[in-house]
């Protein structure tokens, strides 16, 4: 159902019916049910909601979505007028014992084809200005309001929203990917907001306002903006947080976000590599009261965040290491070395009880990924390069072709750098769109605009096939007929190779290893799979919180049992 007949926004084969007078009755009687039940279950704050361009209210709103020549369209008081009947719908209902705040879209950021906080948006809110019991004001749709930090700065919202406080006496919040407290001052200082929304930051860090008000600003986990959680949402899959790793895993596996249980044993453990899974684990060890040294073989911590965060916009992929780095210089009982690339010898020498090896991976040259599960075989080695090659400044002549079969942020990303540069890049993809897994992310229609605007040439549906003598083979995956481009220069961004060479020769030699009194070794983060940061900030978490528990057969997790309820003729289930 919809306001008018009209095609879904997604691709499915669906349309909607449009609406008549009688579905809008039962839809208002179900939203009022559907408060009283929330009232039932315990909730303080029920919520009418037209953001997003998600709910009915919304599409009532929009002139793109409501055609109708009823008393429901046409003007905008018309278009209004459902998301007035169910304001005052669900006061009635539950106003007495809940507050009943509107979420309200006041910017599309379409310009005048949609709601636009100059006039519709405005407007809406004044005609409605003392309704609501809170005004939660944001943009839309989702991916404008939870802008990935690639493409936006905290606060970003602010412009849009800044007129509500003028035009109602209501309370205000809104949202900004808020993280830092003298951001968050500022909005309430500058009467923009009465209150900090914080979605992304309290899930990187759900104690954040406790920690603000308790003055500990180096231990706020700040949000980095690269929606991996809403990926998660976007696959159905467990939520993940770069930076919090005990995300989703409170309930399951009895994981905190601050507190840690304390150390079992006088186990002492040695880590080796300072990247986020390596810092991760350290950090949590250290925490426990375990004594960890953390060996480093460059001249840095960070790993690959401190690489990435070079290239443009991932500055913010940063704080991976920053409030690590912070946490690790309160741990009395970890020494960092840097420097300190360790060979099997002088991880047998350390005299420590367990390893850790967190020693990462690199990105392959042999375009095996995906498109080749083999390595290709007509290939101009020198001229070929990693994104290692391009954050490293190593020279690069045009024109180039970035071949992405890895399909998250380093190819565009990498094609983006180059073409800064001045040279002239083209990016072949097997898949239909540039970075094809960042529509998870929500950043991929913002990257292809980039590259597109910046004059980088795209090339899907494409693999390459083979390099050589100036110019690239490429094949179209369908029909596999090819075509030459001129290349001086290939990036393989395809697969990578996890470094686990220490962690071979060390089990090569399993009786040396137990000789010398070592009980475990075992890889961590990107040397054991290469995935996201996230993924390695996880298993690093996941090592230093469940080491030293006794393994059994148990499933390691608790599972919600569910159980269907039956069903009667009356309508009511019994369970
Ligand atoms: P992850 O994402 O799994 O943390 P990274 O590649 O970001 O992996 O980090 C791995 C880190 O390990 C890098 O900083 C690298 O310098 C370091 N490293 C790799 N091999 C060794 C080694 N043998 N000794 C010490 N450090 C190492
Ligand atoms: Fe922020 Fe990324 Fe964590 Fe989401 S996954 S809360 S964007 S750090």
């Amino acid at each position: 159902m919809g306001p008018s007949a009209q095609a879904i926004a997604a691709y499915d084969p669906v349309q909607a019916r449009a609406m008549d007078r009688e579905d809008i009755r039962n839809f208002r009687s179900w939203h009022k049910a559907a408060a009283h039940r929330a009232r039932q279950a315990g909730f303080d704050l029920i919520y009418v909601y037209a953001s997003h361009g998600l709910t009915l209210p919304m599409h009532f709103l929009s002139r793109r979505y409501n055609q109708r020549t009823d008393e429901y369209g046409g003007t905008l008081e018309n278009r209004t007028r459902l998301l007035r009947e169910l304001i005052e719908d669900t006061k009635d209902a539950v106003g007495g014992s809940c507050a009943v705040p509107v979420r309200l879209c006041v910017d599309e950021l379409m310009g005048p084809e949609g709601i636009c906080a100059e006039e519709e948006g405005r407007e809406i809110i004044e005609m409605l200005a003392e309704l609501p019991d809170l005004w939660d004001v944001t943009v839309s749709d989702w991916s404008n309001d939870s802008m990935p930090s690639r493409f936006g700065e905290e606060a970003g919202q602010e412009k849009y929203v800044s007129f509500v406080k003028q035009v109602t006496s209501k309370p205000v919040v809104g949202v900004g990917r808020f993280t830092s407290p003298d951001a968050m001052v500022r909005q309430i200082r500058k009467g923009i907001l009465d209150m900090i929304g914080a979605a992304r930051p309290s899930i990187a860090d759900p104690f954040l306002p406790r920690k603000i008000e308790e003055g500990r600003l180096d231990d706020i986990r700040e949000c980095i903006g690269c929606n991996i959680c809403v990926a998660s949402d976007m696959t159905y899959t467990p939520i993940r947080c770069t930076q919090n790793p005990t995300m989703g895993e409170e309930w399951r596996r009895g994981w905190h976000p601050e507190i840690i249980p304390p150390k079992e044993n006088a186990d002492r453990i040695l880590v080796v590599g300072g990247g986020p899974a390596g810092l991760e684990c350290a950090v949590a060890l250290g925490k426990r009261g375990y004594d960890v040294t953390l060996a480093e073989g460059s001249e840095e911590l960070g790993g690959r965040v401190t690489r990435e965060s070079r290239l443009p916009g991932l500055s913010a992929w940063g704080r991976v290491r920053d409030y690590r780095l912070g946490q690790l210089s309160k741990l009395a009982n970890v020494d960092v070395y840097l420097v300190s690339r360790m060979t099997a010898e002088d991880v047998l020498r350390a005299e420590v009880d367990r390893v850790v090896l967190a020693t990462g991976a690199s990105w392959r040259r042999d375009g095996v990924a995906r498109y080749h599960r083999l390595p290709m075989r007509r290939l101009d080695d020198a001229a070929v390069f990693t994104p290692e090659d391009v954050i490293a400044g190593r020279t690069i002549r045009g024109p180039v072709i970035v071949f992405d079969d890895d399909h998250y942020y380093m190819g565009g990303v990498v094609a983006e750098m180059l073409r800064r540069q001045g040279l002239e890049v083209t990016i072949v993809t097997p898949a239909p769109l540039v970075s094809q897994w960042t529509v998870n992310t929500m950043e991929q229609p913002r990257i292809q605009a980039r590259l597109l605007e910046l004059g980088v040439a795209v090339l899907a549906n494409h693999g390459l096939v083979e390099f050589g003598g100036g110019e690239a083979k490429l094949a179209c995956v369908f029909t596999r007929r090819c075509t030459t481009l001129p290349a001086a220069s290939v990036v393989m961004v395809t697969s990578r190779v996890p470094h686990n060479e220490l962690y071979h020769q060390l089990t090569a030699s399993a009786a040396h290893v137990q000789d010398v009194g070592i009980k475990s070794v075992d890889c961590i983060g990107d040397c054991l799979a290469p995935g996201t940061i996230a993924a390695a900030v996880f298993s690093g978490h996941h090592y230093a919180r469940e080491f030293d528990r006794p393994r059994d057969d148990a499933v390691a997790f608790q599972r919600e049992i569910a159980e269907l309820g039956t069903w009667s003729p009356a309508g009511k289930s019994s369970s």
